[in-house]
């Protein structure tokens, strides 16, 4: 007996593109049938007749709930928006998944005055989504500095307690994990199989950069594609592909933003190495002429937004799979904070993002560009819940996964404001951006959370997602 019953609308599978209804039973999808054909008895039925049905999104790239650093804001007690506001504006903007990050980087840990076990820190931060969450969560584990003995120890048990992957960042010491100890973790992880994200800039290239613009007088922060440039992105890429390529560890490159980084990945992936590359949405729209504007450094994420030549190098991996996934780095404050620092050293990262990225990333790639249902499908959800260990549950509408469904309406056409938005936020950088496309209906697990502009999910509804990477990921580029 089925629950809920999606009649007739466009789904995408892994298998083709076709009308037909969907059957749900309980959390799962359970049946298939031509337009009109599932029987109905008890269920509720639901006409997606002239909708597209995707798999819900992935967002792999999210900081919620977290302290901004005083030195971007002006203030000690800035957070990022709580899982309750994040998660909700996830929900209307067509995310059912999101993968946020855990890890000590408090003084007190990078000081190595306080040890706080892999298991204990992960429980804590799943203390803060537990009942304050709309949408399902996982979280990345982040090492940080030298990595010690006991913590390194601890990285196979937090694989088996289901931690898929590990973040690393090669820039912003004392966070920066040196290439001896990258060496070291890839080399663990690669044994136990599981995934490396990495934020990956050359620490002596930025530094030189900052230094060297601030006695120019040119600190200001729109000029901060020059700090964190093409040739650290160059570097850096090339540096981890190396260790990846000596330990055989998977890696994750989360915000691609030059040329050179989508060229470093094609290289690694043509010489069978399993190197997978994300770019933020932001990083698909503007160029650093945009931090020109007024307040226009609202639109940068670290490392920075580059150059025209930068944005159509990631539109093109994008459209022929060298880039895997679309992500935000989803990091909301309101736009006080957000604009307060203004130079190469205290521009606020992050930004109002994980709302706008399926229909940005419809918009401009199934409506402007002619790409397949499947690669859109693909790189908003099912290559992020392959890369990082939640697929065939996450990221597939198939027989057994979980009936995590987003309607789109490929005809509604609307300039996105502020005010179409469900963040704790007073601003977008998508203000004024046309779409064509957008999500109107969200289901997670059999349960459908957004519906008419209504927020009908609880905060309770959202569970921890237990992850492990398959092999075939970890063995060669497998998407
Ligand atoms: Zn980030």
């Amino acid at each position: 007996m089925l629950d809920l019953i999606i009649r007739g609308g466009q789904v995408v599978t892994p298998q083709a593109v076709a009308d037909m209804d969907i059957g749900i039973q309980g959390e799962k999808i359970a049946a298939f049938g031509q337009p009109g054909t599932l029987a109905a008895d008890s269920a509720r039925v639901i006409d997606a007749q002239g909708k597209i049905v995707i798999p819900g999104g992935i967002e792999p790239h999210a900081h919620v709930g977290i302290p901004v650093p005083p030195e971007w804001t002006g203030h000690a007690d800035v957070m990022t928006q709580p899982p309750e506001a994040a998660t909700r504006a996830a929900a209307f903007g067509g995310v059912t998944t999101l993968i946020d990050f855990a890890g000590d980087l408090s003084r007190a840990a990078l000081s190595g005055q306080r040890r706080r076990s892999i298991s204990e820190t992960i429980e804590r931060r799943r203390d803060v989504f537990r009942s304050h969450s709309y949408i399902d969560f996982a979280f990345h584990y982040i090492l940080a500095g030298e990595v010690r003995t006991d913590t390194l120890g601890e990285i196979r048990e937090a694989l088996n307690e289901g931690i898929g992957s590990f973040k690393i960042f090669t820039v912003n010491n004392p966070v920066r994990v040196p290439n001896g100890h990258l060496w070291t973790v890839f080399a663990e992880v690669a044994k136990h199989g599981g995934m490396m994200a990495i934020h990956a800039e050359d620490e002596e290239i930025v530094q030189f950069m900052t230094k060297k613009l601030q006695d120019e007088g040119r600190d200001q922060g729109h000029n901060l594609h020059l700090v964190h440039n093409n040739l650290s992105e160059d570097i850096a890429f090339r540096t981890v592909i190396r260790l990846a390529k000596e330990t055989g560890v998977g890696i994750y490159f989360v915000h691609v933003t030059a040329k050179e980084g989508v060229t470093a990945i094609e290289e690694a992936r043509h010489a069978g190495l399993p190197v997978y590359g994300e770019a933020l949405h932001n990083y698909l729209q503007f160029t650093c002429d945009d931090y020109q504007k007024p307040g226009g450094t609202a639109i940068h994420t670290y490392p920075a937004i580059k150059f025209a030549a930068d944005r159509e190098a990631l539109i093109a991996g994008m459209m022929d799979g060298r880039i895997s996934t679309t992500a935000t780095d989803e990091y909301t404050t309101f736009k006080g904070p957000k604009l307060w620092g203004d130079t190469i050293a205290t521009v606020c990262g992050g930004h109002n993002g994980i709302e706008t990225r399926i229909p940005v990333a419809f918009t401009k790639f199934v409506s402007e560009r002619g790409m397949s249902l499947q690669r859109f499908v693909d790189i908003t959800s099912t290559n992020a819940a392959k890369i990082l260990g939640l697929y065939p549950r996450k990221g597939a509408i198939q027989l057994g996964s979980d009936a995590d469904l987003v309607l789109i309406d490929p005809n509604l056409k609307k300039a996105l404001t502020v005010n179409d938005l469900h963040a704790d936020s007073d601003y977008s950088i998508w203000e004024g951006f046309p779409c064509h496309g957008y999500p109107v209906m969200t289901i997670l697990r059999g349960k459908v959370i957004v519906e008419n502009g209504k927020l009908i999910g609880s905060a309770d509804n959202g569970r921890w997602l237990s992850r492990r990477v398959e092999n075939s990921v970890l063995a060669r580029p497998a998407v």
